[in-house]
C-alpha cells in the first residue's frame, strides 16, 4: 500500500480520462491517471481522420488529439501512468485501486473512464484496414464515403439506424444479415424497407474483408447453402453491438457500483455521480447513446467538476 492518500484517481485515457485529468490537475487536485498498458489513449489511438472534434477546422488524427490531451494534462500535473488497473475496492471512504504490479493505491475519489468496446467480427484484415474503410461509427465516418458503396453489418436497431444515416453519403447502402429478418424494432425496420437506397443480403454472413490499401470488396457466405460471392464496396460499418468495459466492477461478491442491464455504469440524474459516494463515472462507459469524442470530454469535464465538489464537501 503506497502512503500518500490522492485526493482522486482517474482510470481511462480516451476523451474523458484525458479531460477529466486536465480539470482536474488545473483545480490543484494532483490527480493521477491510469491510462491502461496497451490501449492508453482511447478508442481513437485506432483511426485516422477524426474531423468533428471541435477546434480543428482542417481536422486532426485520432492519435495525435490524443497525443495533445495527454500532454495538456501533463502540463498542468497530472501524473500519468502506463499501466493497467487491475482490481477495485470502492467500498470505504478511501477506495483502493490497485495497479499491474500489484500495488496498492489510495484515494477520496476515484473517476471511471474506461469506455467501451465495439464489438468486432473476428476477421484478420478487420484491424489491418479499420481507419481505411472499415469503421464502427457512422457519425464519424460515414461523410468520407460520399456516392460510394457502403456495407452495414449487423440486424439490430444500430446497424438500421446506422444504414438510415449512412444513405444520406453514399449511393448504396448494403445491410448484411446473418438471417432472413431484422432484430431491430418494427418502425426502424420499415424505415429501412422504404428506404430504396438500402439493399439487403438476407442469410449472409462476411467472411472476408478484402482490400490493399482500403477496403475494396467484401466475401460474403450465405448461411444455409455455403455459397461464397464477392460484394464491392467502399465501406464496411460493424454495427453489431458495443461492450462497456465494466470488468473491473463486476466481482464475486457482486457489482462495485450499479449498472444497467447492459453492464453501463449508472450515474444519477444528470451527474456522474454513481450510487457509491465518491465515485464518478464518465464517457462511453456510460453512454450509450452518443459515443462520441466530444461527449466524452464533455462528461470527463463534468465528473471533475463532479468530484472537486465531493472533496470540497468531505475531507
Ligand atoms: P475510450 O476512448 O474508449 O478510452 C477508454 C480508456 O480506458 C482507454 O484509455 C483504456 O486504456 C482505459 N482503460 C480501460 N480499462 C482500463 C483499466 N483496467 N486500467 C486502466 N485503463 C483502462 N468519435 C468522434 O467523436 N469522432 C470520430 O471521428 C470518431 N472516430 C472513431 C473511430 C473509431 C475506430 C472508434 C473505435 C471510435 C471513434 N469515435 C469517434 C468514438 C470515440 O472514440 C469514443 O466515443 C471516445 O473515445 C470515448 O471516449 P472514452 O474516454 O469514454 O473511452
Amino acid at each position: 500500500m503506497t502512503a500518500d492518500v490522492r485526493n482522486v484517481i482517474i482510470i481511462g485515457s480516451g476523451p474523458a480520462g484525458y479531460t477529466a485529468a486536465i480539470y482536474a490537475a488545473r483545480a490543484n487536485l494532483s490527480p493521477m491517471v491510469f491510462m491502461g498498458s496497451v490501449t492508453a489513449g482511447g478508442a481513437l489511438m485506432n483511426t485516422t481522420e477524426v474531423e468533428n472534434f471541435p477546434g480543428f477546422r482542417d481536422g486532426i488524427m485520432g492519435p495525435e488529439l490524443m497525443d495533445q490531451m495527454r500532454e495538456q494534462a501533463e502540463r498542468f500535473g497530472a501524473e500519468l501512468l502506463y499501466d493497467d488497473v487491475t482490481a477495485l475496492d470502492l467500498s470505504g471512504d478511501l477506495k483502493v485501486v490497485t495497479d499491474g504490479e500489484g500495488n496498492e493505491h489510495r484515494a477520496h475519489a476515484v473517476i471511471l473512464a474506461m469506455g467501451s468496446a465495439y464489438r468486432e467480427i473476428g476477421l484478420p484484415d478487420e484491424k489491418r484496414l479499420s481507419g481505411r474503410g472499415v469503421s464502427w461509427c457512422a457519425t464519424c465516418d460515414g461523410a468520407f464515403f460520399r456516392n460510394k458503396p457502403i456495407v452495414v453489418v449487423g440486424g439490430g436497431d444500430s446497424a438500421v439506424e446506422e444504414a438510415t444515416f449512412l444513405t444520406r453519403f453514399g449511393d448504396r447502402v448494403t445491410i448484411v444479415h446473418r438471417r432472413d429478418e431484422l432484430r431491430a424494432s418494427k418502425i426502424m425496420a420499415e424505415r429501412a424497407f422504404a428506404n430504396d437506397k438500402i439493399d439487403f443480403a438476407w442469410n449472409s454472413q462476411v467472411v472476408a474483408i478484402n482490400g490493399t490499401d482500403k477496403v475494396e470488396s467484401v466475401t460474403l457466405r450465405d448461411t444455409q447453402t455455403g455459397e461464397e460471392r464477392l460484394l464491392e464496396t467502399s465501406a464496411v460499418f460493424v454495427a453489431i453491438g458495443h461492450e462497456p468495459r465494466n470488468e473491473l466492477l463486476r466481482t464475486a461478491d457482486g457489482d462495485q457500483v450499479e449498472l444497467d442491464a447492459e453492464g453501463y455504469v449508472l450515474v444519477q440524474g444528470r451527474s456522474t455521480r454513481t450510487n457509491v459516494p465518491g465515485v464518478f463515472a464518465c464517457g462511453d462507459l456510460v453512454d450509450h447513446t452518443y459515443r462520441q469524442a466530444i461527449t466524452a470530454a464533455g462528461s470527463g469535464c463534468a465528473a471533475s467538476l463532479d468530484a472537486e465538489r465531493y472533496l470540497a464537501d468531505t475531507i
